[in-house]
C-alpha cells in the first residue's frame, strides 16, 4: 500500500498575494475610471470621478500627497459652499484608497498602497442620511 505523509493543509491567508495590476476602476464601485485631470482649483493635483457612483479620485502618484489628499477629496464630496472641514468620515464619506501606476493607468488591489512612497489613487465617496451611498 502507497503511503501518503500527512497531507498540507493551506492556509489561504499565508499564501503572499500576488501583484496584479488591472485597468484603473474606481476604489467603491470597481468600474473602470478615466484617467484624473488636472483641477483648476488644486493646482498640481490631478483629479476625477465615478461616472457610475459619483466618488471622488486623487491621483497621489508619488505616494507623498497625505494630507493634501484629504483636503481634496473632502473639498470635492463637500462640493460648491460645503463644509468640507465639517465631515465626518463613516457618516458623511467613505475614503479608500488603492496602489496606481499613474503611466500605466492601472490600480494594484493587492499592493499596500499605505507603504511610503507607494503610488496610489484616493477614493472619496459623499454618504446621505442613512449612511449609504448618496449615489
Ligand atoms: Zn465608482
Amino acid at each position: 500500500m502507497l503511503k501518503l505523509g500527512p497531507r498540507k493543509k493551506i492556509d489561504p491567508n499565508k499564501i503572499p498575494k500576488r501583484s496584479q495590476p488591472q485597468p484603473a476602476h474606481c476604489g467603491f464601485c470597481q468600474k473602470k475610471i478615466p484617467r484624473p485631470k488636472p483641477d483648476c482649483r488644486f493646482s498640481s493635483t490631478l483629479v476625477g470621478t465615478c461616472s457610475h457612483c459619483g466618488a471622488w479620485f486623487i491621483d497621489d502618484s508619488t505616494g507623498k500627497l497625505g494630507g493634501e489628499a484629504w483636503v481634496v477629496g473632502l473639498t470635492l464630496v463637500a462640493g460648491p459652499g460645503g463644509q468640507a472641514m465639517q465631515m465626518r468620515e463613516g457618516i458623511d464619506f467613505e475614503q479608500c484608497m488603492l496602489a496606481y501606476d499613474s503611466r500605466r493607468h492601472e490600480v494594484d488591489p493587492h499592493r499596500d498602497a499605505k507603504r511610503y512612497g507607494v503610488g496610489r489613487m484616493w477614493y472619496f465617496r459623499a454618504l446621505d442620511a442613512n449612511h449609504a451611498p448618496a449615489v
